[in-house]
């Protein structure tokens, strides 16, 4: 796992820790912006997803201990389930972090606004594409 984050412009190297890991870096000696890589990010959503999962698992859970009239492990499990919920995305990266450690690249808002562009124009005609195979049969 790597534990610190090199600025692609100057090299100045910064630790990775619980605190400093963000979605966006910005170097504090050449002010360049970084980011996590695209892949990265997608680990990230799988992270988020998982801990939605959770959240709901949870709260299932919750649910059952109110028909047993358990309010203390009710409010409790609630309280958790709510406090995951707001914090999604830090426990998310820090996952992501812990299992898959975190890729930064240069930060280029157009160009990934055309990545995106291209993979959402690739998805919409890979449905139409099964739409078309669909109609056919
Ligand atoms: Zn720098």
């Amino acid at each position: 796992m790597k534990t610190e984050v090199r600025c692609y412009k100057c090299g100045k190297e910064y630790p990775l820790t619980n605190k400093t890991i963000h979605e966006h870096i910005s170097c504090d000696h050449c002010h360049s912006h970084m980011r996590i890589t695209r892949a990265t990010e997608r680990k990230f959503q799988v992270m988020r997803y998982l801990l939605v999962f959770v959240v709901c698992m949870t709260l299932a859970f919750g649910i059952s201990m109110f028909e047993k009239r358990n309010y203390i492990v009710l409010l409790l499990v609630f309280s958790t389930a709510m406090a995951v919920a707001l914090i999604a995305d830090k426990i998310g990266l820090w996952l992501t972090w812990k299992i898959f450690g975190l890729e930064y690249e240069e930060d280029h808002p157009e160009e990934r606004a055309r990545l995106r562009k291209e993979e959402e124009r690739e998805k919409a005609r890979r449905k139409a594409e099964k739409q078309r195979r669909k109609g056919k049969k």
